[in-house]
């Protein structure tokens, strides 16, 4: 009988099952498909929230700690693993007016940032950008993971360290007897267990076992893929909502849309068109490329982007661990450890309030 189980195998729990892990929990990690095949595959992998002066405290602190560890833990996967999550300091550059709240954001968080107004300037940093782009903010030090390899980095850590999980194995009911969990029936057994952690991704919702509500939904977005060469672009180049997203082997993401309809994820040709129009005004060089491929993922979803990252109201033993919306990867590696953390009952990292089942997501 395991100490613990997390329930879903995307970054949000296998992040968090391997921390417990280290930390000497007995755990086993159980995911209805293959591990880390939804959201978190389907991702553009940018360590930093878009605008982020636009989100709460909670989601920057958050994003900030994180920043930190991914240098960090992406060696360490190298050395378990041999698997290269493609780490790459590409920088982003946000095509947005000068504003007092970003320059605020930038000096309370530390970053480095510049604003540049020059079509030159901008060339220097990226210089395969259109006339659209005439303006904006310079932040040099935003890293890139490809999030594909990132969860087979994870997954082979799984394997390196012999941490328990099962895959094709679809949670179905958490029993909770007298609002105490002491297990899980699967599709497959029942498992026992006196804690268990939804990390359900988008899928999170059905799993408030009370009253208590965990108000994660699907929110879909779409992206292509465009086929290039190495260094053809070189910076992660973000306007209006879309952004441009060029990869170590030479591919190029182009990203994406937001769509609240369900559990839905099927492509579109409006989405193409979106994308694609969106892109080349960005980069006008994508024009003449190959789209390789298009795809979607259904994000988890809450409205202002604040996960939660607690114990349940409720019921003893049950934590939740979901609702990173568009922020997952970012938000990631510091969230797993604020959960172990609270799982493991010892003094957290930051303040937990703004994560608890009541405060406002
Ligand atoms: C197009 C797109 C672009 C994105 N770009 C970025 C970005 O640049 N940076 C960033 O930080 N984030 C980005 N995100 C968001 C990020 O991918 C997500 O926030 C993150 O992957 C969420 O991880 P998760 O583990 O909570 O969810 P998921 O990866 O969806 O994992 C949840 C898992 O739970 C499993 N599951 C569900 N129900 C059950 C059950 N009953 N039993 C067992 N298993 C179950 C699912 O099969 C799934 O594998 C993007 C997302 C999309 C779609």
């Amino acid at each position: 009988m395991p100490d613990c189980i997390i329930v879903g195998g995307g970054v949000i729990g296998l992040l968090t099952a391997r921390q417990l892990f280290l930390e000497g929990v007995d755990v086993l990690l159980l995911e209805k498909g293959p591990l880390g095949g939804e959201s978190s595959w389907a991702g553009g992998g940018i360590i930093s929230p878009l605008y982020p002066w636009r989100y709460d405290d909670a989601v920057n602190v958050l994003a900030e700690r994180s920043k930190k560890i991914y240098p960090e833990l992406t060696k360490t996967l190298f050395d378990e693993t041999s698997v290269d999550c493609e780490l790459l300091d590409s920088g982003l550059f946000t095509v947005v007016d000068n504003d007092q709240k970003i320059i605020d954001w930038t000096k309370k968080w530390s970053i480095d940032a510049d604003f540049i107004n020059n079509i030159d300037s901008i060339h220097k940093i990226e210089k395969t950008v259109g006339d659209v782009v005439n303006k904006g903010i310079w932040m040099p030090d935003i890293k890139q993971i490809r999030n594909p390899k990132f969860v087979k980095a994870l997954k082979a850590s799984f394997e390196r360290l012999c941490i328990p999980y099962r895959e094709y194995c679809e949670v179905e009911e958490i029993i909770n007897k007298n609002n105490k969990v002491t297990g899980v029936r699967t599709d497959k057994k029942t498992f026992l267990a006196d804690k268990i952690i939804v990390a359900s991704g988008a899928w999170s919702a059905q799993f408030s076992v009370t009253q208590s509500s965990v108000n994660v939904i699907p929110v879909k977005g779409q992206m292509i893929m465009y086929k290039g060469e190495p260094d053809l672009v070189k910076r992660i180049v973000l306007s209006e909502g879309h952004y441009i997203i060029p990869r170590k082997d030479g591919r190029i993401l182009a990203g994406s849309t937001l769509e609240k309809i369900g559990f839905d994820k099927t492509i579109s040709v409006t989405a193409f068109d979106e994308l694609h129009r969106a892109a080349v005004e960005l980069i006008p060089l994508l024009s003449g490329l190959e789209i390789e491929r298009q795809w979607a993922g259904l994000r988890p979803g809450t409205e202002k982007g604040i996960p939660y990252i607690c114990q349940h109201d409720e019921v003893e033993g049950l934590y939740i661990h979901a609702g990173h919306f568009r922020n997952g990867i970012v938000l990631g590696t510091a969230s797993a450890e604020l959960m172990t953390d609270i799982v493991l009952g010892r003094e957290p990292w930051c303040d937990v309030g703004p994560y608890s089942m009541s405060a406002p997501h």
